[in-house]
């Protein structure tokens, strides 16, 4: 059967516990008291038998008349040997001088004879001499080292069985009590522990992505419940930034999508409204082909981000030679560089090979080098290198532009930033390239590392494992 209710379940778990080890207790408490009561038995028969024997060796009848047998039952209330006594000639037969009845119901067993014969005392349980079992102990009294007589004295367990019995009888009547009490109180315990968590579920369960700035509220005292109540808060936390990130992005990536499109109705409507030259229509068309490129852009940046965050960007994983794309991209960037009168150059060069997809590499460094070309004034200079340093290939992009503050240099990763002095240049960035190209360094196991500093340039670090 399982139970759902942790409460209950702690409770039988309680329960059962306190039932075993109570049985365990009484079990032992209740084997203890036997080994007393028995232990006591025996003691008093073997004090009582060695008076017995003394007396017989001083030649003075062993059994006491009846007056002293009468002053014991007054002044104690019982007689120390009962009616349970004999005693026997060497061979085992019944001495016939001796005096009350009640010695015949006793019999010598020729286990009793042999210890006697050798000079020691027995000690045996007799069942059916009467209604409870008599304890009965058989001595040899022993003259100039001849066994003369065997003495036998018994005595009834019937206190000690009524002992054992009334024992058990409270232990039986206190069992069921003692489990319910504990039980109840258990349950009790249970319920006030967990309270917490019924509030907590509950606080949860109001909690949805419209709410996630709420927060579950801690029981305090610094237990595990309380410890819980924070973990899960700190979980809130983490979704609570990623949904809103999420949020901003997506209000982000429809402005900047929206821009275009506004731009490209407005030249289309503007060129209907009147017949124009066919050299007019090509010049408009040109202009909204290059809007949609932008778009297209944005958009293929957009789908690989998506994909980088879903764990799903497809990359080969081909052994590349980093130099040849190095040069491939600085042969594409010269025309760019010279329009602007900056200088590209490629600095040092190895001959490095990694593990990766030549494509999305490709695209990483164009973006480097592109901001590089992007935020260098006239007559800067733009350096490409690449250098083998231990486990890594560290590609660098090196530019003597406007360089970044330290609170832009923070910022620069974040999907749509660009800088106050990046907009001011009215440069049309969409601040996606160095998010695309450290979406691409990370899915090669690398990373990207900046330097920089306002006015004095940046350097752009790109490290990937090497392959090994
Ligand atoms: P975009 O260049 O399209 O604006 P990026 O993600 O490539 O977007 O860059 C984000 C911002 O980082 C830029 O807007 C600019 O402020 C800053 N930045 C990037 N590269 C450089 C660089 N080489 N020198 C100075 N600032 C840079």
């Amino acid at each position: 059967m399982h139970i759902r209710s942790i409460r209950a379940r702690l409770t039988l778990w309680y329960t059962s516990l306190l039932t075993v080890t109570f049985l365990l207790v009484g079990g032992v408490g209740y084997a203890l008291l036997v080994y007393s009561l028995d232990h006591d038995v025996d003691e008093a028969l073997k004090s009582v038998a060695q008076v017995l024997v003394e007396r017989a060796q001083g030649g003075i009848a062993p059994f006491p008349p009846s007056e002293v047998d009468e002053v014991f039952r007054r002044f104690f209330g019982f007689s120390p040997w009962d009616r349970y006594f004999g005693m026997f000639d060497p061979i085992g037969r019944l001495d016939p001088r001796l005096p009350p009845p009640g010695s015949a119901k006793l019999q010598l067993s020729p286990k009793a004879l042999k210890n006697a014969a050798e000079g020691h005392p027995t000690f045996e349980t007799m069942v059916d001499l009467a209604r409870y079992p008599v304890r009965v102990i058989t001595v040899p009294v022993i003259q100039a080292a001849r066994l003369v007589n065997l003495i036998q004295v018994g005595m009834s367990l019937e206190n000690s069985y009524s002992t054992r019995r009334r024992y058990l009888l409270i232990t039986a009547a206190v069992l069921p009590i003692a489990l319910l009490l504990a039980g109840g109180g258990g349950w009790l315990l249970a319920r006030r522990a967990l309270k917490p968590v019924d509030r907590m579920a509950e606080a949860a369960r109001r909690i949805s992505a419209e709410h996630l700035a709420e927060r579950l509220s801690d029981p305090g005292g610094g237990d595990e419940l309380s410890k819980l109540a924070q973990t899960l808060n700190e979980m809130l936390s983490r979704l609570d930034e990623s949904f809103n990130q999420i949020r901003q992005f997506s209000a982000d990536a429809s402005h900047e999508l929206q821009t275009p499109l506004t731009i490209l109705k407005g030249e289309m409507e503007v060129a209907l409204r009147s017949p124009r030259s066919p050299e007019e229509y090509q010049r408009i068309l040109k202009s909204a082909l290059e809007e949609i490129d932008r778009i297209t852009r944005l958009v293929e940046g957009l789908l690989l981000l998506a994909r980088a965050d879903a764990g799903v960007l497809r990359m080969d994983r081909k052994t590349v030679d980093l130099s040849q794309i190095v040069e491939e991209i600085y042969e594409q960037g010269k025309l760019l560089a010279a329009a602007r009168h900056i200088t590209l150059l490629l600095g040092q060069m190895e001959p490095t090979l990694i593990q990766g997809d030549a494509e999305r590499l490709r695209r990483l460094l164009l973006n480097l080098m592109d901001n590089g070309i992007k935020y260098t004034p006239a007559g800067g200079r733009v350096t490409l290198s690449l250098q083998r340093e231990g486990e890594w290939a560290s590609l660098k992009v090196e530019d003597t532009g406007i360089g970044l503050s330290p609170e832009d240099r923070e910022r620069i990763f974040e999907r749509f930033y660009r800088s106050a002095e990046a907009r001011s240049r009215g440069e049309g960035g969409y601040g996606l390239g160095l998010c695309i190209a450290k979406s691409i360094a990370e899915a090669h196991g690398g990373r990207i590392e900046v330097s920089s500093a306002p006015g004095l340039g940046s350097t752009f670090a790109v490290l990937l494992p090497l392959d090994s």
